[in-house]
């Protein structure tokens, strides 16, 4: 398709509340501006046309809208729909998502009625956020809007222009990161610069969503060994206050949520599924122990508690210079530093088998 020095992005919102849009507009890797400046080698110059951040409003904006259904844009363009897709047909007399009027009838337009006219001849269609993918919470049980996803509106079988399928990037909110980073290699592929990145069965990008969040938590250590957080603002595992990071997918354990810093886990929060399509129904009642953790917490707590035993004491030797034969010779220790006794024999012998393969023995 490339090469391209310009592509259009239309952010179309469904039942949404503008949280992904402030996520992506403190997003670092890449920035919002240098996509728009055009400045990241490889990459189109993005111009978006945005329900909110966009200069222009009311009959001005969604011209545009007009003109893309028309050809008449100068370039192509990206869909990225916000928010859940809520059913138009349960609206009876009125509407659930308005984006406009019909200048020639007056007739209100739908956002949904964008969706279907836009994207055939979308370059791609990106729905962000756990609304937008999956349904979210506007999909929770009950459902008085039928909402759903767009992949879910769409169907199995659409392709955009381009041949590719809806892209899903979940969270709620998602991490920017996630999304512009997926816009930003989707991009390079429009541009004829890559391959299409790598999506899993339910297009969300492989290389972010492929690991639970109980993989790469900062706090996995503490479940390993078999200690748990009993109250909020404790430093360990937090499973049993009712997180269920290790069976969601999502990357905020090694991606933090703005440019490095925050996260769920790291902020003391525990895992609420966010990612998951399953969110929120399969993951209530929030804050309670997911009834499975329980054989696994158990079993950590039985053999952490052993592995944590022994590492304490080959803690206490890897402290001991070869030097020092009793203590440190450190006016800070307040007590014995050294292993005594039976320890100190057992490190003499594990020691003899560490280095017992080692050619200067
Ligand atoms: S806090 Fe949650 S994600 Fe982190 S180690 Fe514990 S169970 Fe896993
Ligand atoms: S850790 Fe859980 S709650 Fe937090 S962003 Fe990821 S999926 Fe959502």
């Amino acid at each position: 398709m490339g090469p391209l020095t310009k592509i259009y992005l239309i952010w179309l919102v469904g039942a949404s509340c503008d949280g992904c849009t402030v996520a992506v507009s403190g997003a670092t890797h890449p920035r919002v501006e240098h996509l728009l400046a055009g400045i990241i080698p490889g990459l189109p110059r993005v111009e978006i046309i945005h329900t909110v951040l966009s200069v222009e409003s009311g009959p001005e904006w969604v011209a545009n809208l007009f003109m893309a259904e028309a050809g008449q844009l100068d370039a192509p363009y990206v869909i990225t729909w916000e928010g859940s897709v809520m059913d138009e047909t349960l609206a009876g007399d009125g509407y659930w998502m308005g984006l406009g009027e019909d200048p020639e009838t007056g007739r209100q337009i739908t956002s949904l009625e964008w969706l279907d006219r836009l994207s055939p001849g979308a370059a791609a269609v990106i729905a962000i956020g756990t609304c937008a993918t999956w349904g979210g919470i506007p999909a929770a049980k009950g459902n008085p809007t039928n909402a759903m996803g767009v992949m879910d509106h769409l169907g199995n079988d659409y392709r955009s222009a381009f041949g590719v399928p809806v892209v899903n990037v979940p969270g709620c909110a998602p991490i920017g990161d996630n999304y512009l980073e997926t816009a930003a290699a989707v991009l390079l592929f429009l541009n004829g610069l890559a391959p299409l990145p790598e999506f899993d069965e339910l297009g969300r990008p492989a290389w972010l969503f492929g690991e639970t969040v109980h993989r790469h938590c900062p706090r996995a250590g503490y479940y390993e060994e078999g200690v748990f957080a009993e109250a909020y603002g404790d430093k360990e595992c937090l499973v049993e206050l009712g997180c269920w990071g290790p069976v969601v997918q999502c990357n905020i354990g090694e991606r933090g949520n703005l440019d490095g810093h925050g996260g769920c886990m790291q902020m003391g929060g525990i895992c609420i599924g966010c990612t998951m399509p399953g969110f929120p129904d399969k993951f209530s009642p929030f804050y309670e122990a997911p009834p499975g953790s329980m054989l696994s917490s158990t079993t950590s707590r039985v053999v952490g508690s052993f592995i944590r035993r022994m590492r304490e004491v080959s803690k206490t030797d890897k402290n001991m210079s070869t030097r020092w034969t009793e203590d440190a010779p450190s006016g800070w220790a307040r007590s014995r530093t050294g292993p005594r006794g039976a320890v100190k024999t057992v490190h003499r012998f594990y020691s003899k088998y560490q280095h017992s393969k080692e050619s200067y023995n």
